[in-house]
C-alpha cells in the first residue's frame, strides 16, 4: 500500500519542488487601508493609557518576521487599575442601565465589526499568519455574528433561564489565545456584556492587534468607559488578572498546562471559572462514507488553519477496508494545498504563529519519526523567511505514541485504522482530551450511536470545523469545562436564584 507513496523524513523545511497541479497568478489582499499604529497602549477606563511598567514588546508578522508594532506590557498595577475601572463601571453604569440599552451597545459593536471587517481581516492575517480567506470568511464574520447573537439575548435572560432570578456575576477576567484572536475576544466579551458583567480581557502576546482595534470600535460605539478593558502582556499579566481579588470570574482559553495552573490558583476562592483547553480530536471515517467529501473534511479539519485550532481533527481513524484509498487521496490532496503568503487569496495554509510554536511542532514531529511512524509531507516549497511547516501526516501510528496523544497544534495528522465501530470508539476516546470529534458515514443511526458514546463536547457528522454562535462549544476531561456559545454560553456569566 505504501510503496507508491513517497516518504520524506524532512523535518526542517528545505528546497523542494511544488507539487501543485497548476499555479495561480498572485492575488494579494491590499494592506494600505489598514492602519496599524507604531505603538499600542493599554485600554483602561475607555482610554488608551501608558503601562505602569513603561515597557512595550514587539509584535511581528509571522509570515515575514517583519516588525509590525509595539505592544504595552501590563503589570500588576495596571491589572489593578483595570479591575477597579471594571468594578466602577459595573456598579455605577452597566448593572443599572436597562437590558435593552445593553443590547443596543452590543448590537452597535457587531455593526462596527462588520463595517471594518476588511481591515480587521487583514490585520488578523498579518499578525497571526492565517490565510486571508480564513480571517475574511470565518474569523471576522463569526466575531460579528457572536455580538449580534448575544445582543439578542441581553433583554431576554428570563427566557434563557425560565422561572429563575438572573443576576450578573460582576467583573469577568478573560484570557484568550492566539489562534482566533478577534473571534475569541468576541466569544468571551459578547455573552459577558449581554448578561450584565463588565470585562478585563487579556489577549495573547503574539496577536494583540485586532483586540486593540476592537478597543477603537468600543470607543466608537460609545460603550461606557470601563465596561470593557483590554490589557496586553504575556503570562505574568494573565496570572496577575487571575489572582486579583476584585475579579469575580475567570474565563480562560489556552493550553491545558496553563489551565491547570489557573485552576490551582483559584482553588478555595469564590471565583467562578470556565476553561476551554486543548484537544486531540478523532475524525472517524467509516467504509460507507462518501470518501471524497471525507478527505476534504479531513483536510479542512487539520490543514486549513495550520492546525491552529483546539478542535482540529488531528487523529484520523479510517476503517481498514477503505484505508488505502483514503490515504492515497489524502496524500494527493496535501500535495495540492497552497502553502505561502497568507495575504494571497489562494493560500490554503499560512504561517505558523510563532517561532516557539514552530519548534514545538518540529519537536513532536521528530518524536513521531523516532517512534517509528511513517511520515508523508507535502513537497511544497516554503518561503525563506517566517515560520512555516509543510502539511504532514503519519501512518503506522501507535496509540500510545506522543503524536497520537499530545496536542501538536500544527498541520500534522496522525492516521490510525480500525475494524469495528466499537474499536473506533475505544481508540477515539483514548486520550486525556475530549473537545470535539468527527464522524463520516452514510448511516444516520451509526452517527447517533457513535455520538452518544464519544466523550467529546462537539461532534460533527459528515462535516468538520463548522461554527455557529447559536451552538455551544466546550469539552470533557482535560479539554476543560463550561460552554461557550449558544444559550449555554450565558450560564457562566450569571448567578441564578
Ligand atoms: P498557547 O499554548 O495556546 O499559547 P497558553 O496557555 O500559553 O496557550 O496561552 C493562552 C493565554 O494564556 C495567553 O493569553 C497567555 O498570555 C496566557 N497565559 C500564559 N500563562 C499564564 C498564566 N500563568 N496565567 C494566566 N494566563 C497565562
Amino acid at each position: 500500500m505504501t510503496t507508491e507513496i513517497e516518504t520524506r523524513e524532512r523535518l526542517a523545511p528545505g528546497p523542494a519542488s511544488s507539487s501543485v497541479l497548476w499555479e495561480y497568478a498572485p492575488s494579494l489582499e491590499s494592506t494600505d487601508h489598514v492602519k496599524i499604529a507604531s505603538r499600542y497602549n493599554l485600554f483602561i477606563g475607555g482610554k488608551f493609557v501608558e503601562p505602569h511598567s513603561k515597557k512595550w514588546f514587539p509584535t511581528l508578522n509571522p509570515a515575514t518576521e517583519e516588525h509590525l508594532s509595539e505592544i504595552a506590557e501590563a503589570d500588576a498595577e495596571d491589572v489593578d487599575r483595570a479591575v477597579k475601572e471594571a468594578r466602577r463601571a459595573y456598579d455605577k453604569v452597566w448593572r443599572k442601565i436597562s437590558a435593552s440599552e445593553r443590547a443596543k451597545y452590543i448590537f452597535r459593536i457587531a455593526r462596527l465589526i462588520q463595517e471594518k471587517s476588511r481591515a480587521l481581516a487583514v490585520a488578523e492575517t498579518m499578525n497571526g499568519g492565517k490565510p486571508i480567506k480564513e480571517s475574511r470568511d470565518v474569523d471576522i464574520p463569526l466575531a460579528a455574528a457572536h455580538f449580534f447573537y448575544y445582543a439578542g439575548w441581553a433583554d431576554k435572560l428570563e427566557y434563557a433561564f425560565p422561572n429563575r432570578n438572573v443576576a450578573p456575576v460582576g467583573v469577568a477576567g478573560q484570557i484568550i489565545p492566539w489562534n482566533f484572536p478577534l473571534l475569541m475576544a468576541a466569544w468571551k466579551i459578547a455573552p459577558a456584556l449581554a448578561a450584565g458583567n463588565t470585562v478585563v480581557l487579556k489577549p495573547a502576546e503574539t496577536t494583540s492587534i485586532t483586540a486593540l482595534m476592537l478597543a477603537d470600535i468600543l470607543q466608537e460605539a460609545d460603550l461606557p468607559p470601563g465596561v470593557v478593558n483590554i490589557l496586553t502582556g504575556a503570562g505574568a499579566t494573565g496570572a496577575a488578572l487571575v489572582s486579583h481579588d476584585g475579579v469575580d470570574k475567570i474565563a480562560f482559553t489556552g493550553s491545558t498546562d496553563v489551565g491547570k495552573r489557573i485552576q490551582r490558583a483559584l482553588a478555595g476562592t469564590e471565583k467562578k471559572l470556565t476553561l476551554e483547553l486543548g484537544g486531540k480530536a478523532p475524525n472517524i471515517v467509516f467504509e460507507d462514507a462518501p470518501i471524497d467529501q471525507a478527505v476534504e473534511g479531513i483536510i479542512n479539519g487539520i490543514y486549513f488553519n495550520q492546525g491552529h485550532v483546539c478542535c482540529a481533527g488531528s487523529r484520523l481513524f479510517v476503517q481498514e477496508s477503505v484505508a488505502e484509498p483514503v490515504i492515497r487521496k489524502l496524500r494527493d490532496r496535501i500535495g495540492t494545498l497552497r502553502v505561502g503568503n497568507p495575504l494571497d487569496k489562494n493560500t490554503d495554509v499560512g504561517a505558523i504563529n510563532s517561532r516557539a510554536q514552530l519548534e514545538k511542532i518540529q519537536e513532536l514531529v521528530a518524536s513521531g519519526v523516532e517512534e517509528g511512524a511513517e511520515m508523508f509531507q507535502s513537497s511544497c516549497s516554503l518561503p525563506a523567511r517566517g515560520y512555516w511547516f509543510a502539511p504532514t501526516f503519519f501512518t503506522g501510528v501507535s496509540q500510545s505514541s506522543r503524536i497520537s496523544q499530545e496536542e501538536i497544534f500544527g498541520p500534522v495528522l496522525s492516521v490510525l485504522t480500525f475494524r469495528t465501530p466499537e474499536e473506533a470508539l475505544e481508540k477515539a476516546n483514548n486520550t486525556p482530551y475530549g473537545l470535539s470529534a468527527g464522524i463520516w458515514t452514510e448511516k444516520g443511526s451509526r452517527i447517533l450511536k457513535m455520538a452518544s458514546k464519544l466523550r467529546a463536547g462537539v461532534i460533527w457528522a459528515n462535516t468538520y470545523n463548522k461554527f455557529d454562535p447559536t451552538s455551544p462549544f466546550g469539552g470533557y476531561k482535560e479539554s476543560g469545562f463550561g460552554r461557550e456559545g449558544g444559550r449555554h454560553g450565558l450560564g457562566p456569566y450569571v448567578v441564578l436564584s
